[in-house]
Order: C-alpha cells, then sequence, then structure tokens
C-alpha cells in the first residue's frame, strides 16, 4: 500500500512541534533514537528526519511528498513545490539590521554597502524590489557578527524576539519578510498519495480550529439571557439548559480564544456567573 512520505527537520526550532502537530492529528510513530526514517503505526505515513534547508529539493524530487519548514527555507530554495498549509507556529521575520550607533534613515542606507546573509536569494529580490544597489555576502552562520568583525555594513537575519541583534549590538531597521512554518507539497502527487494527503490536513485543520476555539459555559439569569448570548459572537445557536436553582440557566457555546478576553467584561456585566472556559480537543466543522 502507498504511503505519504513526510519530511520534518530532524533537529532544530521546527522539529518539535512538527512532530507534536503529527502526534496531535492521531499518529502513531516511534521518534527519537536518531532514527532518520520512521514509519506510523496507525496512518499510512512515512517519516524522514532531514535537516531543514534541504527538504524543499526533497519534496520537489518526490523524494518526500510533503514537508514542514519556514517560509523563509521555501521562497530562497526557490523550489517549485507547493504550500498546502500554513501551520501558525515558528512566527518570525527577516530582517535587516545596522549596528545601533548608525543614524539610519531608510533602505537608501545600503546604497553601495555590504549586507551579510544565509538568505542572498530572498534579499536579492528584496533590493532589487526598492531599487537598492547593495553587494549581499553569503555566509553560512553567525551572520550577527558580521558588521562587528568589519565584514558588512548590515546583516539580514531571521529574528524573532530581537535579543540576538541587541547582543551584538545591533538594531533591527527594516523587515523583509514574515514567516511561520508551513506544510509544502509535491505539486504532481499521485491520487492515492493525495488521498492520504487530504485526510492529514481534515485532521491538521480539526486541530487547529481546536486550538483556536474554547468551550464557554456560564449561568445567567433567564431574565438576561437574551442580552449575554448577544454578546457572544456570531455562534451557532447555544445550548441552553435550565439549571435546578429557580431563574437561571447554565448556557453552552464555542468562542475564539481571542474573542473571549475581549467580551469578559461584558459577559459578567450582563450578569454571567460561574463562567468556566475549557479547551477543545479537536473540532469537526
Ligand atoms: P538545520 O540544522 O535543520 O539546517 P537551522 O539551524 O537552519 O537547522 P533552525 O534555527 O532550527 O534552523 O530554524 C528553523 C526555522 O525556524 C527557521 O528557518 C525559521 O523559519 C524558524 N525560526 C523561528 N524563530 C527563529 C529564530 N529566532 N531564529 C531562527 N529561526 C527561527
Ligand atoms: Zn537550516
Amino acid at each position: 500500500m502507498s504511503k505519504l512520505k513526510i519530511a520534518l527537520q530532524k533537529s532544530g526550532r521546527l522539529s518539535e512541534k512538527s512532530v507534536a502537530l503529527l502526534e496531535e492529528c492521531g499518529l502513531k510513530f516511534p521518534n527519537g533514537g536518531g532514527k532518520l526514517i520512521t514509519e506510523s503505526s496507525n496512518f499510512p505515513v512515512e517519516i524522514l528526519f532531514l535537516r531543514d534547508d534541504d527538504i524543499p529539493q526533497y519534496v520537489e524530487q518526490k523524494v518526500a511528498h510533503i514537508g514542514i519548514i519556514g517560509e523563509n527555507v521555501l521562497l530562497e530554495s526557490r523550489k517549485d513545490i507547493s504550500i498546502s498549509e500554513k501551520l501558525n507556529f515558528s512566527g518570525c521575520r527577516l530582517s535587516l539590521a545596522v549596528p545601533k550607533e548608525i543614524d539610519y534613515e531608510g533602505l537608501s542606507y545600503f546604497n553601495g554597502r555590504k549586507i551579510a546573509t544565509t538568505y542572498p536569494n530572498i534579499l536579492s529580490g528584496y533590493l532589487a524590489e526598492n531599487g537598492i544597489s547593495a553587494t549581499v555576502e553569503v555566509i553560512s552562520g553567525s551572520v550577527e557578527i558580521a558588521p562587528g568583525i568589519g565584514l558588512s555594513d548590515g546583516i539580514c537575519d531571521i529574528v524573532s524576539s530581537g535579543s540576538t541583534l541587541l547582543s551584538n549590538g545591533l538594531r533591527e531597521v527594516d523587515s523583509v519578510l514574515r514567516s511561520q512554518a508551513v506544510m509544502v507539497s509535491n505539486k504532481n502527487l499521485d491520487p492515492e498519495i493525495q488521498l492520504i494527503l487530504d485526510r492529514l490536513l481534515f485532521r491538521i485543520r480539526a486541530v487547529r480550529k481546536a486550538k483556536e476555539n474554547k468551550y464557554i459555559l456560564l449561568n445567567s439569569p433567564n431574565g438576561r439571557l437574551e442580552e449575554i448570548i448577544r454578546i457572544l459572537p456570531g455562534m451557532n445557536s447555544p445550548t441552553i439548559l435550565p439549571l435546578a436553582k429557580e431563574g437561571w440557566s447554565s448556557l453552552h457555546s464555542v468562542i475564539s480564544e481571542e474573542k473571549f478576553w475581549e467580551i469578559i467584561d461584558e459577559l459578567k456585566e450582563a450578569g454571567a456567573e460561574g463562567i468556566l472556559v475549557v479547551p477543545i480537543e479537536k473540532m469537526i466543522l
């Protein structure tokens, strides 16, 4: 029987979350022990653990059918593969930074100057788009030390919190790209492989929906039910059950985590009591 081959980063910032995502989708597989290839015991997939930079090429060549990488690595690779799903983790940005004492007044600062990066393709494209003519110094790591050792005037590198930049005396001055983890796919999958991928994507979406939403239970005086239902954002009609206590009802609904924090005060003012917000494990719509 055919198996969907999935390439994951072997060890690095994407590894743990990639494995966790597949596990949350109900896939059981041995993980750890340094194995490079493993199989799931309950879903037709084979998992390959690789360096993230190699994944686009392997997916293009169908060594793996799909993979999980950062959008930054996908765009830098210029491989002809597609994004089947954005995964909402490992968010970061690719940014330009200069030594903090530089009086930076805009991108034109880089005209005629040198920028060190491990992302020459993305950076060159960005500079061209903005009409900047700078020299791109390609290095393979420790980009943030380049200005300090006189290799370049600025850098273009991945930033998440910015603390690495600060501790190297650099200041972020422009953002070139926003990135997150994505599932990439070969563009010509055989139908039976595509079917397995569709099943996996269905599970991934159910897991994500569940994470974005919470189950909310609250008690409301019957007289204020309508008001409370109005406060709860655009939900399907909530479940209402009578409480043993005369004149009160229990209301159950699903609410996005974000919305919950926005309306919690309104709910309390409207007389809601005993508000419980509980996680949802899977959500199929
Ligand atoms: P490999 O050994 O597999 O080549 P790597 O060192 O290139 O690993 P990591 O540092 O593990 O890669 O980062 C993997 C991805 O995680 C990045 O390509 C990026 O999309 C994302 N990421 C999120 N935050 C950060 C960060 N602060 N620094 C670097 N990458 C980050
Ligand atoms: Zn890498």
